[in-house]
């Protein structure tokens, strides 16, 4: 199939959510993707959104794949299988005290966990139902994230949405403090806010929201499903804070580019959800199970949260350089394997396509931000052509300017 087979495909059969790319991706191998014309792309942005940390198509994930298809590839969860169990070992040993709830993306993460913090608060007291979430956070689509999410761009056609919950400014605390109420069940926030810009919470203020939920017989849900796996420079990005969460969610990075997703949860308020309270019918199958066994024992054996760390502190390097020789580039955030450039003037979309073009692919927040998410696998030269890449669109998009 070609870009334009593909284009009239979907101009008639798919539901028209998508602002996409005028690219096809047709094959991936590591920092690389290929198009249907055979060029190659460095891929700064992990398929797109933080997914294939490990980069495209990791030998282990495919070669559990394989072996796992041929043997059983679904069955529900009814009964046993080895990768889930295997897998929940895992993620419970590098969150020690915690059970493992498995679905299939971020959002259904987000919606197990809120609905174990109801279910956990209302034995406490029958009207401990609400939820506090930060402005700009992002926690998925479905009725009850899009709800959490606090983007009312996200939100406006589709209301009523879910009663009960409340936002607050992000790195606020007065503001969370007062937003906690005999009412609260659950705070929820992002450690970075990855969607709406790479904005990372202060360690005073999820200190704070630690403290003031310990006291206040409140649940904090970390939503990692962006920084888990390493993306930050540590496993976790909490660990950057020295807190640990009551509920913990997981997708992206988790199955190595097969879907899943997970909620983990403190041990005392996971036992509150019983059987018939949850379910997901491909909920950890075993196929799913099988590539993120494989994903996340290659990224704990190649070190790769180590990696993005040290590759962050390169891309911090770089930027600021171009931002001294820059005057388009206005800030930068960088935070391990995970990166926002704000820019002067609302060219966002020029410079990704340039870069496009120029074969490196990135993507963009609104019209003024450009969003770098490499695979934890990614090397300085990368970097390095990355870098290169926006100077010279930053240099086209400012001629352009200049003669119109
Ligand atoms: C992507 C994302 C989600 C939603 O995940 P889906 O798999 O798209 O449902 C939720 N929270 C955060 C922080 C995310 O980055």
């Amino acid at each position: 199939m070609r870009l334009d087979e593909a284009r009239r495909i979907e101009g008639q059969c798919l539901c028209p959510v998508f602002a996409r790319s005028p690219l096809f991706i047709a094959r991936g191998e590591g920092m690389y993707v290929w198009d249907d014309q055979g060029r190659r792309y460095l891929d700064f942005c992990s398929g797109g959104r933080a997914v294939n940390a490990l980069g495209h198509c990791h030998p282990r994930v495919v070669a559990a794949v394989k072996h796992q298809a041929e043997l059983l590839l679904h069955t529900s969860n009814d009964y046993y299988t080895e990768p889930q169990l295997r897998l929940a070992e895992l993620l419970t040993r590098l969150v020690p005290g915690t059970r493992a709830f498995f679905c299939n993306s971020g959002a259904e993460a987000n919606e197990a966990a809120m609905k174990l913090a109801r279910k956990y608060a209302k034995r406490q007291s029958a009207d401990r139902v609400e939820f506090v979430t930060a402005r700009h956070s992002f926690h998925g689509r479905t009725m009850a994230t899009v709800t959490a999410t606090g983007q009312p761009k996200y939100q406006q056609d589709f209301t009523p949405l879910l009663p009960g919950v409340r936002y607050v400014e992000f790195n606020d605390i007065a503001a969370l403090e007062a937003a906690i109420t005999e009412h609260t069940c659950a705070v929820m926030l992002e450690p970075v806010q990855g969607e709406s810009g790479v904005y990372p919470a202060t360690p005073e203020y999820l200190q704070a929201a630690r403290r003031m939920c310990d006291e206040r017989g409140v649940l904090l849900i970390l939503d990692e499903v962006q920084t888990g796996f390493g993306r930050t420079g540590k496993l976790f990005a909490y660990e950057h804070y020295g807190i640990t969460p009551d509920i913990l969610t997981l997708s992206k990075a988790l199955g190595g580019g097969v879907p899943i997703g997970a909620m983990l949860a403190r041990e005392a308020v996971a036992t509150a959800f019983v059987p018939g309270d949850h379910g997901s019918t491909f909920g950890g199958t075993a196929l799913a199970a099988a590539a993120a066994l494989a994903a996340v024992s290659a990224l704990l054996d190649e070190g790769l949260a180590d990696r993005a760390a040290s590759t962050g502190e390169y891309l911090a390097a770089r930027l600021s350089a171009l931002q001294q020789q820059h005057e388009l580039i206005t800030d930068f955030r960088v935070i391990g394997c995970m990166a926002a450039v704000d820019l002067a003037a609302p060219i966002a979309a020029e410079v990704k396509t340039y870069a496009q073009e120029h074969g490196v692919l990135f993507i963009t927040v609104g019209d003024r931000m450009l969003r770098l998410l490499p695979a934890l696998i990614c090397t300085p030269a990368q970097v390095d052509e990355t870098i290169w890449v926006i100077e010279q669109a930053l240099d086209a998009v400012a001629v352009t300017a200049a003669h119109s």
